[in-house]
């Protein structure tokens, strides 16, 4: 089923401990379309400035990305964010976000962005992802990812996105933050049972990214959990969340005809993990953008035989 993806499309500025890079490409929508690029047919939604070059858009393109909807806008500039990493690489410090021609945008999808069976409304301000669920009213599977910033400015708004979509892809501190829950598992629960006030179905998957520590999957039916694929060296972890949600996003796209049952997302939880633990391995999109379908299988066999248990039955004493 082919996809449709709002959120930023930005120039990045980042610092780790293993070197720096300027304005590379990056931005929560073009990390989520290169792994969901994968699976099947995206459609990115999002404006740039005149500062965005054909060498950025290539990038896309070589990976069959459907760009028509990236609006240019005359005389605005490009989003931009500038982060710098801890020496372990957990902790992560905004130094600056400048919206540009975020600000005031309205999005106008065109007829195949509308026609989409699956959106990712990936994160941005919850305005808009609001704006952009709603002109895509029938589509079959929704996906939502936020940050602290929008719980701590816009939380009226981003509880509403929330209440319209199936699945919500949130780092696990945020998760407690939004729902004011100390406990992981109860701070899902409770975004379970939110209801849109009309029609509408409600959130019935809870995804809680935890970094290097993995992931954990939330249904009304049951929990999941995977750690993250072991790398011994990480150089960039810089759109990981969005990469995961577009392994995630992607592999449920690809199955049309599959009930979205806890089976299923574990298969996706899987390849969200793999695809993630690419995108670490270099700056940006550097790692993504040669990746070859072929590697994905691999590592996706290693991390099923790392995390796979036998039953060992032991009469146990006492
Ligand atoms: P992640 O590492 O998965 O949290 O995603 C990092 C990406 O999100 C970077 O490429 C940034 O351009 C983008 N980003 C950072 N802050 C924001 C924000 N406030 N709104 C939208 N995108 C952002």
């Amino acid at each position: 089923m082919p996809i449709t993806v709002v959120g930023s499309i930005a120039y990045d500025t980042v610092k780790t401990p293993f070197g720096e890079r300027e304005r590379m490409l990056g931005g929560a929508a073009v990390h989520f379309a290169l792994a969901a690029s994968f699976f099947d047919d995206v459609h990115v939604v999002g404006p740039v400035g005149d500062d965005f070059g054909e060498e950025q858009l290539a990038v896309m393109h070589r990976r069959g990305v459907d760009v028509t909807d990236i609006e240019h806008v005359a005389g605005g500039k490009t989003f931009f964010w500038q982060g710098e990493y801890g020496w372990d690489l957990n902790s992560r410090e905004t130094l600056d976000t400048q919206l540009g021609v975020f600000e005031g945008f309205e999005p106008k999808l065109s007829d195949s962005s509308r026609s989409s069976d699956v959106l990712f409304l990936a994160n941005i301000q919850p305005d808009l992802q609001r704006e952009v669920r709603s002109q895509l009213p029938d589509a079959r599977f929704v996906a939502l990812d936020s940050m602290n910033l929008w719980i701590d400015i816009a939380r009226d708004s981003l509880v509403a996105a929330i209440e319209s979509v199936d699945c919500v892809i949130l780092n696990d501190a945020e998760l407690r933050q939004l729902t004011g829950k100390p406990n992981l598992v109860a701070a899902a629960r409770e975004i379970l049972s939110w209801r849109p006030s009309g029609a509408g179905r409600g959130p019935s998957v809870i995804v809680a990214k935890q970094g290097e520590y993995g992931a954990a999957l939330i249904t009304r039916e049951g929990f999941f959990a995977l750690p993250a694929y072991p790398l011994e060296t990480v150089i960039d972890p810089t759109g990981a969340g969005d990469t995961f949600a577009g392994g995630l996003v992607g592999y449920i796209a690809a199955h049309p005809n599959e009930e979205l049952s806890d089976e299923l997302l574990r298969r996706a939880m899987a390849h969200a993990t793999v695809l993630a633990s690419f995108n670490v391995e270099e700056f940006g999109t550097e790692r993504i953008e040669r990746l070859a379908g072929k590697e994905v299988v691999a590592r996706i066999q290693e991390l099923q035989a790392m995390t796979q248990f036998s039953g060992a039955p032991l009469q146990l004493r006492g």
